[in-house]
């Protein structure tokens, strides 16, 4: 944003479009942000382009249009399968500020509305994404999300799995509240760590997780990721019998919802400044990620008198923090290789202390990622933390870069075996293509002993590596013929620790197919892919031979998963690894615990597609139970397809039953058909 014409010397022509673009590009950046929850810029470049569209805009209004992203509470449309809530009041957004100069510009207006010196309640922004709860009678009926701030979406089954939220007041009262849902930051890190192991992207952010795992159709889902919440809000407070905003908290807590306890009620603006410093220094330790405070008129009656625009109340205003930042020194540009052959650099910089840790590495992803930064040897950079976690580099300090620097030469030769790299189509990655890459190995290896797949205890990377440099092993077959005397001579192994291992090795060849697949390292299939194809296809030599086709059509798994699939079993090295793995006795087969098809089932050896919002039981569950009775549950309809169970909001798959003509059942119908069965 550096280097932008001041906005009182453009004309007329010169701010139209730029307005255009503004407007454009921001909205770009909210679809990604607000319906996909996968952000394409930082928060502090969006909020950038934002104040320079509020300030060509306030100096142009001629060009504001009614979509403009300043006119709209910024949020998506209903996801499919999710069903839409009006909100009785809008549920707005909330101005924001970025300096202390701005926050008393703010106070002086709201002074000069009342004509009077009103108090404040501080309050911490929570990073999560906002939520309406409909209590009657005190019993929990109804969650919503913000939406467009008009209409939201029916998140109930999901919210009703967050244990911090009560389902039943501690006084039976009618009252719509608000607040913040959102992912401590242990969950966060948890679940990226989880994502990455199994081949999806990690979220940008807790707010884009909250969004994320609240945002979508399965209520186990939502359970699984630990997601947490404040209130601090309703437009009833007459209800509950509070005048104030720090009153309502309190009563808040009486009611037994959960509240954010760090507010503080402050007699004037000039108090301000030891909370924000306050709260700058402590983010880092706070268990919750938090982007700033919000000043709150205290009294609700004069909350009333200043009321709200379109978008945002005008008695409360966001102090944003600015974005943690540091500036260090590049030393190295590391290149390591990956189980698939993925070749990343990473920047090796002098450790800086940012955001509560000492950082000295971030990823810089792929060439295309460096080279459009240009990031050299010797430059000096600044460093923040994506969702106050992954330390990335933002930017290169040129004016700092030595006079001799030279642009990064991106390798050509694998790191570790010195095989060609290349770039496969349509991938950003490099790759080392060479399957004895003793890297890759060392990596498949660590892989394939690890606690998702073959589960091996105590074959770490450190005896992995021991175990490749000794020669005993060249592939994953070679662990199973390791003897108790090679493992006695690795670093610091005795009898027993020998003896442990080597029986971890045996127990691992009875493990279930799924465990299996997942360890081989096929590109883009993780552990769930690994089960899901496991279960469809019951032995490897069946998923080896399967084609493409029957492999996308599994509920779950799509053509770039099948397509890898295909791919890797097309090479003869896995053909011969799989003829290995057999000899030395590992179990190819899935051993499914649960009891086998009944024969005489309605559903054994039918087709069937499941589609729109299934009310009972999750979408998993219920196939789950259709396999066990013997069906094939495929994810498109095609003219094989025997039946389609359609649930609410059904679209392009009932449709495409309905054209050619296959039996569609509501759930109703379905769950009847169940009850016969069991
Ligand atoms: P916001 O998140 O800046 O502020 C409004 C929200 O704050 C409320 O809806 C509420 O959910 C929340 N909030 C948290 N604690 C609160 C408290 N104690 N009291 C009241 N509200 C509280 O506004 P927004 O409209 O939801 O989103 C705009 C922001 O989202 C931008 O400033 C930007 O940082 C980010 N954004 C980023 C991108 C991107 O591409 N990175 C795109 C769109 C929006």
């Amino acid at each position: 944003m550096a280097n932008l014409e001041p906005v009182s010397s453009l004309t007329t022509d010169q701010a139209r479009q730029e307005i255009a673009d503004l407007q454009d590009k921001l909205t770009t950046y909210g679809v990604a942000y607000y319906e996909n929850d996968a952000p394409l810029v930082e928060d502090h470049v969006y909020d950038e382009l934002y104040s320079r569209l509020v300030a060509l805009e306030t100096r142009f209004p001629q060009f504001i249009t009614q979509d403009s992203p300043t006119q709209n509470v910024g949020g998506a449309e209903t996801k499919s399968g999710l069903s839409k809530v009006t909100h009785p009041e809008p549920m707005l957004s909330l101005g924001d500020v970025f300096s202390l100069e701005e926050l008393e510009e703010w106070e002086q207006r709201t002074v000069k509305a009342l004509g009077m010196q009103p108090s404040y309640n501080l309050e911490l922004k929570i990073d999560g994404l906002a939520v309406a709860l409909r209590y009657e009678q005190g019993q929990l009926k109804q969650a919503s999300t913000r939406g467009n701030g008009v209409i939201g979406e029916d998140v109930t089954a999901n919210v009703m799995t967050i244990d911090q939220v009560p389902k039943t007041l501690k006084e039976p009262v009618d009252i719509e509240v608000r607040g913040e849902i959102f992912m401590p930051k242990a969950s966060f890190a948890a679940l990226n760590e989880k994502r990455e192991e199994d081949g999806q992207e990690p979220f940008a952010n807790p707010r884009n997780a909250a969004a994320g795992s609240l945002r979508q159709l399965n209520p186990k889902v939502t359970k699984s990721r630990k997601l947490a919440a404040f209130i601090y809000y309703t437009a009833q407070p007459e209800v509950i019998g509070a005048n104030t905003q720090s009153e309502l908290l309190t009563r808040f807590a009486e009611l037994g919802l959960p509240t954010d306890t760090h507010n503080r009620v402050i007699g004037k603006m000039a108090e301000v400044k030891p909370y924000l410093d306050e709260y700058t220094q402590k983010r880092d330790q706070l268990s919750y990620g938090i982007d700033g405070v919000v000043v709150k008129v205290n009294a609700f009656d004069l909350e009333y008198d200043l009321g709200h625009t379109v978008k945002i109340p005008r008695w409360a205003i966001a102090y944003k923090f600015p974005p943690e930042e540091a500036q260090t020194v590049v030393r190295d540009i590391e290149w390591t290789v990956g189980r698939t052959g993925a070749v990343t650099p990473t920047a090796v910089m002098d450790p800086v202390f940012l955001a509560g840790t000492t950082v000295q590495r971030a990823s810089l992803h792929n060439p295309d990622y460096l080279e459009e930064k240009d990031v050299r040897i010797g430059d000096t950079v600044t460093l923040h933390k994506a969702g106050d976690i992954i330390p990335e580099i933002g930017m290169v300090i040129v004016e700092k870069r030595p006079k001799d620097s030279q642009p990064y030469q991106i390798p050509t030769k694998c790191p570790a075996c010195g095989a060609p790299l290349v770039h496969v189509e349509g991938e950003v990655v490099l790759r080392c293509i060479n399957p004895f890459c003793p890297a890759q190995i060392q990596e498949q290896l660590t892989h394939f002993a690890s606690r998702n797949a073959m589960n091996i205890d105590g074959m770490g990377p450190r005896v992995v590596a021991q175990l490749l440099a000794a020669d005993y092993v060249k592939d994953v077959a070679g662990i199973y013929r390791l003897t108790v005397e090679q493992l006695l001579k690795l670093d610091k192994f005795k009898e027993k620790s020998a003896q442990n291992l080597y029986n971890a090795i045996q127990a691992s060849k009875d493990n279930s197919l799924e465990r299996l697949l997942f360890g081989l390292g096929i590109r883009l299939v993780g552990a769930k892919a690994a089960r899901l194809i496991a279960e469809r296809f019951l032995t490897l030599p069946k998923i080896a031979a399967a084609k493409e086709g029957e492999i996308a059509e599994i509920d779950g798994i799509g053509d770039a998963i099948a397509d890898s699939v295909v791919q890797y079993f097309d090479k003869p090295q896995a053909q011969k690894l799989m003829a290995e793995l057999a000899q030395v006795g590992v179990n190819l087969e899935y051993r499914n615990n649960e009891p086998q098809a009944d024969e005489n089932s309605f559903f054994y050896g039918k087709r069937v597609v499941l589609t729109g919002k299934l009310e009972s039981s999750s979408r998993s569950g219920i196939a789950r139970w259709l396999s066990r009775h013997g069906a094939d549950v495929v994810g498109s309809v095609s003219s094989k397809t025997d039946l389609v169970i359609a649930g609410k909001d059904a679209g392009s798959k009932l449709q495409k039953a309905k054209e050619l003509d296959i039996p569609v059942w509501d759930e109703a119908e379905f769950l009847t058909a169940q009850r016969q069965e069991s």
